[in-house]
């Protein structure tokens, strides 16, 4: 039998390191040597040393055998409960600490990549509704090869590598039984296939990037935030897999004058003294256009009139909200000696303002 390292100075840790301490050790060796990331000789060994170590320590029951008995009492101790042992190929217990890296899984459909635009569109355009362009570049299956990345008129062929399959396993004996090791074939990154005449246009990729005008279609009653998802307009996705998704963000420029509560919409509409208390007819503007809107005489500031339908339309349902309009009555900031002289009139004539309940 090989000679073995010591489990705990393979990952680096103490003999009574918690199992959160033989996580992080394996985690950031098992990193570290991996075959995928490290080519250096000796890398593949380290990593199935790191592999087998923490197999071993993870596992409060052979953690403790090993304890006991060692390498080699562990071996005579346990390999009845454990004949036949198959770790899978470390990529398993690889794949459960950093997920996404699955030797098998290589060769499967996948799906293209979602895209993201962003839009600023005005108050109006979003109550209203509008019609807008994306401008973009997305990956696109190659025209030329309709995506085989071979030469038009000649075929992929099958890779003399790995024998069609995608992957090279191999067998190794080890402690715990069989070690089956499963490796991304080199020669054909998993394809199976490989190419013997490129298609000149992709380089044999299969695939290429394209500008695109996309007519995006924003209803009326959108808000900041407010995101369209345009089925299939994303990235080609390889290997017959489907196309991404385009998704538009929106966002809305606040309005001068008007302020959204929901579809309805706030104006403040400022008036003088003398049309509060003796009433008067003003224009107010909305979305569209004006409206006549009669003030009675003696309104008080924050008076509300409701203007109906004149708000923003509903997104999900036939209609509009309203537009309200909240009275302001502004006090004169400066007056001339002649307005001055006819305040003072006006005040010895009036009453003191008597507190009203509940204000
Ligand atoms: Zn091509
Ligand atoms: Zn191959």
């Amino acid at each position: 039998m090989v000679t073995k390292h010591d489990y705990y100075d393979v990952l680096g840790v103490s003999r009574n390191a918690s199992d959160d301490e033989l996580k992080k050790a394996f985690r950031k060796l098992a990193f570290q040597y991996h075959p995928d990331r490290n080519r250096n000789d000796g890398a593949e060994e380290k990593f199935k040393e790191v592999n087998e170590a923490y197999e071993v320590l993870s596992d409060a029951n052979k953690r403790a055998a090993y304890d006991r008995y060692g390498h080699s009492g562990a071996a005579g101790s346990y390999t009845r409960d454990f004949e036949g042992f198959d770790f899978g190929g470390f990529g398993d217990i690889f794949d459960a600490f950093f997920g996404g890296i699955n030797y098998a899984g290589r060769r499967a459909p996948q799906q293209g990549a979602d895209l993201h635009y962003e839009f600023t569109i005005t108050f109006e355009e979003a109550a209203f509704g509008c019609e807008k362009e994306v401008k973009l570049k997305r990956t696109e299956v190659c025209s030329r090869c309709h995506g085989s990345g071979a030469k038009p008129g000649t075929q992929p062929t099958r890779c003399p590598r790995c024998n069609g399959a995608g992957q090279v396993r191999r067998v190794q004996q080890s402690l715990f039984g069989r070690f089956v090791n499963t490796t991304l074939c080199d020669q054909c990154q998993g394809e199976g296939k490989v190419i013997t005449d490129t298609c000149a246009q992709c380089r044999g990729t299969g695939r290429e990037k394209q500008p695109r005008h996309i007519a995006v279609r924003i209803p009326a009653g959108v808000e900041s935030g407010s995101r369209i998802r345009l089925s299939g307009e994303g990235n080609a996705g390889a290997r017959s897999g489907s196309s991404g998704d385009l998704y538009v963000t929106l966002s809305v420029q606040e309005h001068e004058f008007f302020i959204r509560h929901g579809d309805d919409i706030l104006y403040e509409l400022p008036i003088n003294f003398a049309q509060a208390a003796l009433g008067t007819e003003v224009e107010v503007p909305t979305l569209q256009n004006t409206v006549k809107l009669n003030i009675p005489a003696g309104s008080q500031t924050d008076r509300t009139f409701r203007l109906k339908n004149q708000g923003i339309a509903h997104l999900t349902r036939n209609g509009r909200g309203d537009q309200i309009v909240k009275l302001f009555v502004a006090t004169p900031e400066s007056l001339t000696k002649e307005q001055r002289k006819l305040f003072q009139e006006l005040a010895s004539t009036l009453a003191p303002v008597k507190k009203k309940k509940g204000k």
